[in-house]
């Protein structure tokens, strides 16, 4: 009978356990992929990029001579009547770790074993399992470095290859077409703005990683932190959606550490930030939406969404160069260097005492990388509520830091056109993007600080010394 692989955050072929496996058992395979609410609520920029990983995964496995069923609906009674429709006799997937979906898969799970149907789940979308890296005293990893240099002493499987065969069953169940979900339709940015930005699926993952490895990582402990530079890797956008694994990331990291490459190291630690991120969420779910910290529970966030500095921050018109050439960057390209991506979120929290949460939605709604665990540890990071965090009296100065990072004003030139004689194309670009609602113009003024990089810093630190942490 037919296997069903209920494809997720997981458009690959190459390293897919579940389609590696469906393929070997010579059995029919039926790829589906559902709407579900898990999808439907997803921010407006990642949900438009699955709409084009999806696009571009039909294709892959229609050259395989596969199809990529798509059904909508509660996942349970989507795969109930699949399961009637074709006679399949296994359910399989890779592995979800966000509380929502663990809830979800755990239900869908117990549901269709009493079915009698095969239900079978498999890793992929970490290096490890969440539960499987304890400390010595059996707990899980509250900070980072010991983290690190436990899943160091561990192997990490070889990548599996993609399935030579998929056979398709007898007939194709029905499905519905891609178009008529509009995955895009909460995207109201102007022209194909964000499109010219998309590195689009597993081969161009693939490409860029090679590259990478050959030509940038050599450069990356010191390139990764100049904003204006093409330093980093830039393949969050496909590990979010699973067009690339971590283990392909994390073996290509360590044959170019054995070929003496520099900076592969430094790299590999960065993935493995993204896995902490996992085993934080998947230990400690309220990561994505408490304060970490029980001591910061009380702290008097500001949450007022319609103030004056908040508006200012979303639109990217705080009067602080920096950090609107940042956020400026995030809504025309999906993405936000990681640097800039500190300082942003420190200004939010911290110069203007605004909850991280206001920052972590404005981030899923923007991000064509957004990734639920990462990006809650990065806003708690920053903010000082959340695990392993900065300090709350590091408060990133978005001056020095632009000094350091930026040091002759390519990124405040590329993303910022008021007050420039002849402003970039990429700075303009941000006028076609944003909503006529916003009346906003290259030819403004750039404004005044909303809030002066020293002013924030004196407010911030004396709301903290009030408070006894
Ligand atoms: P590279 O420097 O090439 O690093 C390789 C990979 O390591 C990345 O693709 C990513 O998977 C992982 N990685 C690197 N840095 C981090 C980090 N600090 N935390 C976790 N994983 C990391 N990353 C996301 O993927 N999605 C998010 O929604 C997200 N939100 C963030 C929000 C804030 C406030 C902050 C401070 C960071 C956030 N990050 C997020 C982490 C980081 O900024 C991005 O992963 C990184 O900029 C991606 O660029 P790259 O692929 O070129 O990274």
């Amino acid at each position: 009978s037919p296997i069903i692989v209920w494809i997720r955050r997981d458009l690959r072929l190459t390293d897919h356990a579940a389609l590696h496996e469906a393929g070997r058992s010579g059995r029919p395979v039926i790829p589906v992929f559902i709407r579900d609410h898990g999808v439907d609520s997803l921010g407006a920029a990642p949900k438009w990029r699955l709409g084009k990983g999806l696009g571009h995964f039909t294709k892959v496995l229609g050259d395989k001579g596969s199809r990529l069923v798509l059904r909508a609906g509660p996942a349970r009674e989507v795969l109930e009547a699949l399961i009637d429709e074709t006679g399949a006799g296994a359910v399989w997937w890779q592995r979800a770790y966000d509380p929502a979906a663990v809830e979800r898969d755990t239900a869908v799970k117990a549901a269709l074993k009493d079915r009698g149907t095969d239900v079978r789940s498999f890793a992929g979308h970490l290096l490890f399992e969440p539960w499987t890296v304890e400390t010595k005293q059996g707990g899980y990893y509250k900070v980072y470095s010991p983290f690190w240099r436990a899943v160091c002493e561990r192997d990490v499987p070889e990548p599996l290859a993609a399935p030579s065969k998929l056979t398709p069953p007898e007939s194709w169940p029905e499905g519905e077409a891609l178009d008529d979900w509009q995955l895009g339709a909460a995207m109201r940015r102007g022209g194909p703005v964000v499109g010219a930005h998309v590195r689009l699926g597993e081969e161009t993952a693939q490409a860029r990683l090679g590259a990478f490895m050959a030509n940038g990582v050599d450069g990356y402990k010191d390139g990764r932190n100049l904003v204006a530079e093409d330093g980093c890797s830039g393949l969050s956008e496909n590990l979010s959606l699973g067009e690339i694994s971590p283990a392909q990331c994390w073996h290509a990291a360590m044959r170019a550490r054995d070929a003496g490459k520099a900076g592969a190291e430094t790299w590999a630690k960065e993935l493995v930030w993204r896995e902490f991120a996992y085993h934080l969420m998947w230990h400690t779910p309220h990561l994505l939406e408490d304060n970490w910290r029980e001591e910061w529970k009380a702290f008097p966030w500001n949450e007022d969404e319609r103030r004056r500095e908040v508006i200012a921050w979303k639109r990217a018109r705080t009067g602080i160069p920096f950090v609107d050439a940042a956020l400026r960057e995030m809504y025309v390209t999906g993405r936000m260097h990681n640097r800039a991506r500190m300082i942003v979120a420190s200004y939010l929290t911290k110069h203007l005492m605004c909850h991280w949460k206001i920052g972590l939605d404005w981030f899923e709604d923007c991000l064509t990388d957004w990734d639920p665990a990462s990006n809650a540890l990065g806003w708690q990071w920053t903010a000082g509520s959340g695990p392993d965090a900065a300090p709350y009296f590091r408060v990133f100065n978005p001056i020095t830091q632009r000094e350091k990072f930026d040091p002759d004003r390519a990124y405040i030139r590329r993303w910022i056109a008021e007050g420039e004689g002849t402003p970039t194309d990429t700075a303009l670009s941000y006028f076609d993007a944003i909503p006529e609602s916003w009346a906003m113009n290259p030819d403004d003024p750039y404004p005044d600080p909303v809030v002066s990089a020293e002013d924030g810093r004196k407010a911030a630190l004396a709301a903290y010394e009030d408070r006894d942490f």
